[in-house]
């Protein structure tokens, strides 16, 4: 049922393992949503174009009197005052010399005037002629000249940009009440095997409860998927066929456990069945060696192995990065720095290992430390871990001081 391992094909590693994954997700097709909230976390489908000048007329940055440069040689005047502009309205006179007009932030420059003095460099005398003392002005001293945050025609957004908050706010100033977008991935999440339970279930002998389902449906809603949890299928291929066939209806299937060697490990056989083709079974890492991935027709089909920690270091290293790049992301990930062991560190391990350990910033940079781990079914080290240190095969005592490439989980 497993792939066959043979000398002539080694195994292939972690980072061309989801290079080969990654070859097969592409972005999804865009949908249009509303602005807000939909497209927040979204990733823009097409590129973004201003319609207009912004502003669209040279504009006060302040409150305080438009004037003419020429009308304050040393800064000190005493004006009458024109009119009072508010934003949004459109001046009423042209600002004659020895003149100045009331304005306030964002309200269009009057013609002729050509700097704005802040009021607080001023005071309405009891006649209504404003006293000015200030610098001599500059011209275009506190304006926001027309075109100067973007100009008609420009590309204000280009596609594959992330929509954050900031990018909601220029989708709505470029008049985008809704917006092509690509969609979330839908993920379905599938337990399997007969010992287990839901956790609202008391376990029988030999049972234990299902921490990958719940955990699973976190990591893809944290990744940003829609997410089904189709529950627990038994190690039948009777039971294991119908759940895999609904969950072939998403863009990405995740069965956790099935996938190794054991009599009962049916579900690499049962998706081949199901017509899923395989392009990989098993990688040279350490958890989660006996990790499957397959499609079929654009569903994407990972079989993570059973032991949490396998599940868990499986989905952030193939699956989040997946999950990315079908959401439209430039960068899959997964986010990955360098940092220095903050102790000695003996270890010994025969495939590249992704060990739970904690991350700190500190003054000096990135410091990391193994946290205690008793293996692949050790969920709890997690619990006390933020990234994952990824060490060599082989027998080494790592030097305090040594760099080595981290994987963050909290970010
Ligand atoms: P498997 O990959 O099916 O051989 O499972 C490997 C180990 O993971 C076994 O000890 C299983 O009992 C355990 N396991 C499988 N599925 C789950 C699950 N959903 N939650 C917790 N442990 C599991
Ligand atoms: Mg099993």
């Amino acid at each position: 049922m497993n792939a066959p391992e043979t000398k002539s094909s080694p195994l292939l590693g972690v980072a061309d393992a989801r290079a080969l994954m990654l070859s097969h997700a592409c972005a999804l097709p865009p949908e249009t949503v509303p602005l807000s909230p939909s497209a927040l976390g979204r990733v823009l489908a097409d590129a973004l174009v201003s319609d207009r000048d912004l502003p669209p007329a040279d504009r006060s940055a302040m409150d305080g009197y438009a004037v003419r440069c020429a009308d304050l040689p040393e800064g000190r005047a005493i004006l009458p005052v024109l009119e009072e502009i508010t934003a949004g309205r459109v001046p009423q006179h042209a600002l004659r010399p020895g003149f100045a007009s009331r304005i306030m932030t964002g309200a269009p420059l009057p013609p002729g005037a050509d700097a704005v003095v802040v009021v607080e460099r001023t005071r309405l005398l009891d006649d209504g002629r404003a006293q000015i003392e200030d610098r001599p002005p500059r011209p275009g001293q506190n304006v926001m000249p027309r075109g100067k945050e973007m100009r008609t025609g420009d590309v204000i957004l280009p596609a594959g940009t992330l929509l954050r908050p900031p990018e909601i706010g220029l989708l709505a100033t470029l008049g985008q009440a809704a917006v092509r977008v690509v969609p979330a991935p839908r993920v379905a999440i599938l337990s399997t095997g007969d010992e287990v339970v839901e956790p609202d279930q008391e376990p029988g002998p030999g049972q234990i409860r299902n921490s990958n389902g719940p955990m699973l449906v976190a990591q893809a809603e944290r990744a940003g998927a829609v997410v089904r949890y189709l529950g627990i299928a038994r190690d039948r291929l009777d039971s294991l066929r119908p759940k895999i066939e609904d969950g072939l209806g998403d863009d990405v299937l995740v069965l956790s456990g099935g996938v190794s060697a054991g009599t009962l490990d049916l579900v690499p056989g049962a998706l081949r069945e199901l017509g899923v083709v395989a392009h990989l079974h098993k990688v040279e890492m350490k958890p989660g060696k006996p990790v499957f991935f397959g499609t079929r027709g654009r569903t994407l089909v990972f079989g993570l192995p059973g032991n949490p920690v396998s599940s868990l270091v499986c989905f952030e290293l193939f699956l989040r990065p997946a999950l990315r790049r079908l959401a439209g992301h430039a960068e899959p990930g997964p986010p990955t720095v360098s940092a220095l062991l903050a102790a000695d560190y003996a270890y010994r391990t025969d495939r590249p290992t992704y060990h739970p350990a904690r991350l700190d910033a500190t003054s000096e940079g990135w410091r990391v430390r193994a946290v205690p781990w008793l293996g692949s079914a050790d969920l709890r080290a997690l619990s006390q871990a933020n990234a994952l240190l990824v060490l060599p095969a082989g027998d080494h005592r790592h030097q305090a001081g040594q760099a080595f490439s981290v994987v963050r989980l909290d970010f």
